[in-house]
């Protein structure tokens, strides 16, 4: 860290994005570098005019050169970090009383590249830049004397971590914990699997989940991209009638049926299917199978503006075919957490479904992201997730 940081100098005309609060300097706005570094080191930024500008870490593997940490003359040092890890938790107001949250959503919280969360009593994190793991002992530090965790899982893979030419790790960075690690949403048993996907549970639809369970009584229920069970848990709980799960991740449906135990689901309540969900969607209708909620929860469609078009497609075909697959008045809970398609966008790909399978779409709650995954305006790429729960009737009712 040092304090002979090397000078990284703007260009004249650029953009106004990174003056009005996004962290992110590419590699096209960068005039020259003066002075020694390594990547991941922290380096200053100056304008072109020679005038301070902000400090953060760099990484030329990365077109996102540098990534700002601050924007006043500080040093990055243990005090600096616990600062923005205080604040990114008042930030999160009455979440932080629950058993289980996103403690850091990277740029979203002004710490770029780490993300936390809380399961109970542990945390798993990820460092997904290179600057953001050399501070990796600090933040463990701060992050011990703040929660006093029973154990800290690392979780740090991906296509991101390789573009950061970082190596993947996953595994017990301090004290240690189950493989699952229980933890309650909504009053609901869950599981965060620390051999699953991403942190190993996904805390983004706490909400979302929440406001669909009221509609749950005596429904039977499809939980398509289902996970590990959010939804259907939710609707389980909600009093539904039945409950079908459909992931093709073998790994995921066997824990999701862990949860159902745990939780004392009556078995003949619940269906686990490891399939494909366009697949599984198709061969419902042709079974003339009726449904009065369908759950569709995909991952990302599109990394980036380059397949928008084919994301554009793939939520096309999921929600007409669950627009078929519901009876009379049934009820469409649809999410998107593709980044590059916005909530308009998303919007008319539904309207479009809905033209084609001739229903008539009412609006009847439309979600987003809880506070513990913040969204700052000024930047756009912490605003993923979508979703809408919409009453489906046929036109010619
Ligand atoms: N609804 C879940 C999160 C879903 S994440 C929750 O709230 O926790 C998306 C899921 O879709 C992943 O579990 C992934 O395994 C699954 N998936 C991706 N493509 C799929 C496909 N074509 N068919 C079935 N499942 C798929």
């Amino acid at each position: 860290m040092g304090n002979r940081n090397a000078k990284v100098i703007l260009k004249k005309d650029i953009k106004r994005r990174v003056f009005n609060g996004h962290p992110w300097v590419y590699d096209n706005e960068i005039e020259k570098i003066e002075g020694n570094f390594e990547d991941g080191d922290i380096v200053l930024v100056y304008t072109f005019a020679n005038q301070f500008f902000g400090i953060g870490y760099i990484n030329t593997k990365s077109k996102i050169t540098v990534r700002l940490l601050s924007r006043k003359p500080v040093e990055i040092n243990r005090e600096f970090l616990k600062n923005r890890i205080l604040q990114a938790i008042r930030n999160r107001y009455s979440i932080t009383k629950e058993n289980a949250y996103r403690v850091i959503f990277g740029e979203a919280d002004g710490l770029p590249g780490l993300i936390v969360d809380k399961f109970n009593e542990y945390l798993t994190v990820q460092f997904n830049t290179l600057g953001m793991n050399k501070l990796k002992n600090l933040i463990l530090d701060i992050l011990i004397e703040i929660f006093s965790p029973a154990g800290i899982f690392e979780r740090t893979e991906g296509s991101s971590v390789k573009k950061e030419g970082l190596e993947e790790f996953s595994g017990w960075i301090y004290g240690s914990g189950p493989e699952l690690i229980p933890f309650e949403i909504n009053g609901i048993k869950f599981l965060a699997d620390t051999k699953g996907q991403k942190t190993g549970a996904f805390l983004d639809q706490r909400e979302n989940a929440r406001k669909l369970r009221e509609f749950a009584h005596d429904k039977i229920c499809l939980d398509c991209f289902s996970y590990t069970g959010n939804f259907g848990m939710h609707l389980l709980s909600g009093g539904a009638k039945h409950v079908t799960f459909v992931d093709y991740s073998e790994r995921a449906i066997e824990v999701a049926k862990e949860i159902a135990k745990l939780n004392g689901f009556d078995k003949d309540r619940t269906d686990f299917v490891v399939a494909n969900a366009f697949d599984y969607l198709k061969s419902s209708y042709e079974k003339s199978k009726k449904y009065d909620i369908v759950v569709l929860d995909p991952p990302s469609f599109a990394k980036s503006a380059s397949s928008r078009d084919a994301a554009f497609k793939g939520y096309k075909e999921i929600n007409y075919r669950s627009m078929k697959l519901l009876k009379s008045e049934g009820l469409l809970a649809t999410a998107s957490c593709t980044q590059v398609v916005s909530q308009s966008e998303f919007e008319s790909i539904l309207v479009d479904a809905a033209i084609d399978a001739k229903v008539l779409l009412r609006l009847i709650y439309r979600g987003g992201q809880p506070v513990d995954h913040p969204q700052v305006y000024n930047i756009l790429e912490t605003m993923y997730l979508k979703f809408l729960i919409l009453q489906v009737s046929p036109i010619n009712n």
